[in-house]
């Protein structure tokens, strides 16, 4: 079997959690498996790298940087002891401590420059946020050379990624599929390439990142490039499950789920794969299995294409915390054409992203969820743009949670609505506002901060997601 297996930051925390996943890749390979390797930045670094950026650009202290590089230093020097199992003075040790120096001297500089210009782009952002990635890869390849396994370390544009220059968001050009086939798809066959996730470059030569959590997406871009039979996703959770195990003890793993299912279970919370990174698997239909390498025997949860109608059409329930609910109402906006247009506009020109939105028949109201976050420049905005009267109020609520049921089987199975609610109202849930998406992969709702969890474990209940089989 061919895979891409990428490897969290928790899962390459340190350096015997490194020792531990170059153990995995070899039993891997020792199988007859092919594969390449995506590692993420060793447990935080990447938000460390941030901060600090910020803080240069900001306070502009030399010594701040310079403490912060000699903390990194000492985390990734205490990596490779710890991977290795050797003392630091070890030829394979050596060859990689020079590599980590002269990188961290390179982010030293650029963190300098930057508390000398007070300016931080985002360009030079995403040049510094590229470290985490490219300090951990060198690490986990000299691990498993340590391990007589043939492998070297590849950056995200070494490995043939190349992107748009939307720095901090940065989207793969389609030439690099080809690229990355030509770079890879011979190699993996007598190496193990262990490639930095998350960062790539663009066409003028500059550092790109590819989002936060990139390193899905790099994976994903990968396996899709090169074929492979599936992609792994190694994290420090055991799957996609059920429900978040924090509310309901009793939530489980589910072995298998379609692709549009963990769609929807991100964009309502589950924060285990992000659309975005998953896609290019999607595009070549290529299974994506999310692993614990923390209980490495488990099978996790493979995402494929398949939409399996099965008697359990409801697979899992989440919340989302922290938004709020906007009620724009006035007796003018009935039947007036361009008002919902209006607001919506405005809110995309604030920045505001919309969770949920729904207007009731008689066009008096609409009901909005934003991320709290959001919520005061949303009513801003609203403001601004309706001075003339057709809004005669708008209330807001921080002490909601929106609730969302997530199944593929859900489209034409009746009276999942109706348990639903049912449930819902015997549990004495009050339910502020629905919603469902015309997919009808999900229904969502909001309830009441305080009602959240019940819900939840209401619902969990009633549609005995403990039970499911798939
Ligand atoms: N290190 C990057 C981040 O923390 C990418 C990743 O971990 O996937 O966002
Ligand atoms: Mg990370």
């Amino acid at each position: 079997m061919h895979t891409v297996m990428k490897f969290g930051g928790t899962s390459v925390g340190d350096g015997a959690r490194i020792r531990h996943v170059a153990r995995l890749i070899k039993a891997h390979v020792d199988a007859g498996h092919r594969t390449v390797v995506v590692t993420s930045a060793i447990g935080k670094t990447t938000d460390m790298l941030l901060d600090t950026a910020k803080k240069a650009s900001t306070e502009g202290d030399p010594d701040v940087v310079r403490e912060f590089i000699a903390k990194l230093r000492r985390t990734h020097h205490e990596a490779v002891r710890g991977a290795l199992n050797v003392t630091l003075d070890t030829p394979s040790a050596t060859e990689i401590l020079e590599e980590i120096d002269s990188r961290l001297e390179e982010v030293e500089k650029a963190l300098i420059g930057i508390c000398y210009l007070g300016e931080l782009t985002t360009r030079s952002l995403d040049f510094i946020s590229s470290f985490g990635e490219r300090l951990a890869a060198p690490i986990l390849s000299g691990t498993l050379r340590s391990m007589d396994i043939d492998s070297d370390p590849f950056s995200g544009d070494e490995a043939g990624i190349v992107t748009t220059n939307d720095y901090g968001n940065a989207r793969p050009l389609e030439r690099t599929y080809s690229q990355v086939r030509e770079r890879l798809g011979d190699l993996i066959e007598k190496s193990v390439p262990v490639v930095s996730g998350f960062i790539a470059r663009c066409e003028d030569d500059t550092v790109t990142t590819l989002g936060r959590g990139g390193s899905d997406f790099t994976a994903s871009i990968i396996g899709a490039a090169i074929g492979v039979d599936e992609i792994w996703l190694w994290k420090d959770v055991p799957g996609i499950m059920t429900a978040d195990p924090g509310v309901v003890p009793m939530a489980r793993v589910l072995p298998e789920i379609s692709y549009i299912e963990a769609m929807e279970m991100s964009y309502f919370g589950a924060k285990v794969l992000h659309p975005r990174a998953i896609e290019p698997a999607i595009r070549h239909g290529i299974p994506v299995r999310v692993k614990n390498t923390f209980q490495p025997e488990s099978e996790g949860t493979l995402v494929v294409e398949r939409e399996e109608q099965v008697k359990d059409v409801v697979k899992a329930v989440s919340v989302i915390n922290d938004v709020a609910l906007i009620n724009i109402s006035g007796a003018g906006m009935m039947g007036k054409i361009g008002v919902a247009a209006r607001i919506f506009t405005a809110l995309a020109e604030a920045g505001v992203n919309i969770i949920m939105i729904s207007q009731g028949s008689s066009e008096a109201n609409i009901s909005l969820i934003v991320n709290e976050a959001d919520l005061d420049s949303a009513i801003r905005a609203i403001e601004t743009d309706f001075k003339n009267g057709v809004i005669k109020e708008i209330t807001s609520d921080k002490e909601i949670s929106v609730i969302a049921l997530v199944g593929a089987g859900m489209a034409g199975v009746p009276g999942v609505a109706g348990r639903t609610f049912n449930a819902l109202g015997r549990a004495h849930i009050n339910v502020i506002m629905i919603s469902q998406g015309s997919s009808q992969h999900n229904i969502s709702f909001v309830v009441a901060k305080d009602q959240s969890r019940d819900a939840v474990r209401t619902l969990h209940r009633e549609f005995e997601l403990d039970k499911i089989k798939i």
